[in-house]
């Protein structure tokens, strides 16, 4: 048995706690919190920690495959110059180079602290690491084209990929790449085959996506016709992008809209309504690295949305930290309660990914992790710059 003090623990479900111990099993399942004067059986060896004790982060929005790009993109281009760096570079790039690239990443990741990813993938590129780690993994096999000629082919390679990670026993469903990038027929395709599955999509990372639905003009109509010349001209639906494609979905089936940077109320609004269990993934870091901006993170509140926390890849952001992710929230919303922020990091994104009855919170059972931050203001729960997290129990799922 392990007896961890702090200056502050934070179980997620339940206030913080001063001046108590957190009793962990030696295999990391939680066995309860307890104050000081419970605990006076000198046999206790207390190891005391100064910081905040907090469950293990979920990652709810990633690209592991992209961390060969760390530190090669420009920042504050939008996300049509984002698109077309990726292209560029993507060409030059060994596949060692990539493995090694995901390896490292990930151990960072896990090392700052999260114990749970919800990872997106266009390749095979994670899957040797995926299966050598014990992290829990859920691998969004993503899809895009606009051409309906290609949506039964590229349906197929999606569903040999997804093949390829459940064969190693890594959860895998098939996704959507974003609301405007794919035909009706691939829309269609993997509607008809999901069955309940998880499901995730980039959703109004910028207000082109709005321009495309309204009258089919703008940044992402001009792309779509330099990538497909062929197509027929799109002239929209004059409705908001999920209103625009919502009836391709089940609304039972649990939902995660990732970015969400220029969503309005009627947008929430409509989601809220139409579907009964959608979540909402926060990449603020990827946000300001691209578009220069950051969701309206209050209204998401007010509407009583689930908010996740996402890092997106290191394409577009300098670490994949979720405590980098809630340092910059915090900056920008400084009335967010810490204990709000870190609900969102843990609890919810286990919610998603349907692993809350192990991970999530200090629940007595679970096995959630273990992280220390330090460095933070314990008495106005304020994160610093200097702020640090990592992981120092594992999880286990
Ligand atoms: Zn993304």
């Amino acid at each position: 048995m392990l007896y961890l003090s702090a200056d502050c623990i934070i179980p997620i479900e339940g206030e913080p706690c001063f001046n108590s111990v957190l009793v962990v099993e030696d295999d990391g399942t939680i066995e309860g919190i307890y104050t000081k004067s419970e605990l006076t059986d000198p046999l206790y060896e207390i190891i005391h920690y100064n910081g905040i004790l907090c469950p293990g982060f979920v990652n709810t929005h990633c690209h592991l495959e992209l961390s060969w790009a760390k530190g090669l993109f420009s920042e504050g281009e939008g996300l049509d110059y984002f698109i077309w760096q990726l292209g560029k570079f993507r060409k030059s790039i060994s596949e060692v180079y990539n493995l090694k690239a995901i390896e490292k990443a990930a151990t960072e990741m896990i090392q700052s602290g999260t114990v749970a990813t919800a990872d997106i993938a266009n390749g095979k590129h994670t899957l040797d690491f995926k299966r050598r780690s014990s992290h829990y993994f859920h691998t969004f096999v993503e899809v895009f084209s606009s051409d309906p000629a290609n949506a039964e082919a590229v349906f197929e390679k999606s569903v040999q990929l997804k093949a390829e990670f459940k064969n190693q026993s890594l959860a895998a469903s098939i996704v959507p790449h974003a609301t405007y990038s794919l035909s009706d027929k691939l829309f269609r395709l993997i509607a008809n085959a999901g069955e309940g599955e998880l499901l995730t999509i980039h959703h109004q990372e910028n207000e082109d996506e709005n321009l495309f639905y309204k009258d089919g003009n703008g940044p992402i109509a001009a792309r779509r016709k330099a990538f497909n010349p062929n197509l027929p001209a799109y002239s929209g639906t004059g409705k908001r992008p999920m209103e625009s494609i919502a009836a391709y979905f089940d609304p039972d089936q649990k939902l995660l809209l990732v970015h969400n940077t220029v969503s309005q109320q009627v947008d929430i609004d409509f989601v809220q309504g139409y579907f009964k269990q959608p979540y909402w993934c926060l990449c603020p870091n990827a946000n300001l690295f691209i578009e220069k901006k950051l969701p309206d993170i209050d209204l998401f509140r007010k509407k009583n949305c689930k908010i996740t926390i996402g890092t997106d890849s290191l394409a577009s952001n300098h670490q994949l930290s979720i405590l980098e992710e809630i340092k910059t929230i915090q900056q920008h919303f400084p009335l967010i309660p810490l204990t709000e922020l870190l609900k969102w990091s843990t609890l919810n994104g286990a919610e998603f990914l349907s692993q809350e009855q192990k991970l999530g919170s200090f629940v007595k059972g679970k096995r959630p992790g273990v992280v220390l931050i330090e460095n933070a203001d314990i008495n106005t729960l304020l994160l610093k710059t200097e702020t640090t997290s990592r992981l120092i129990i594992p999880a286990h799922t």
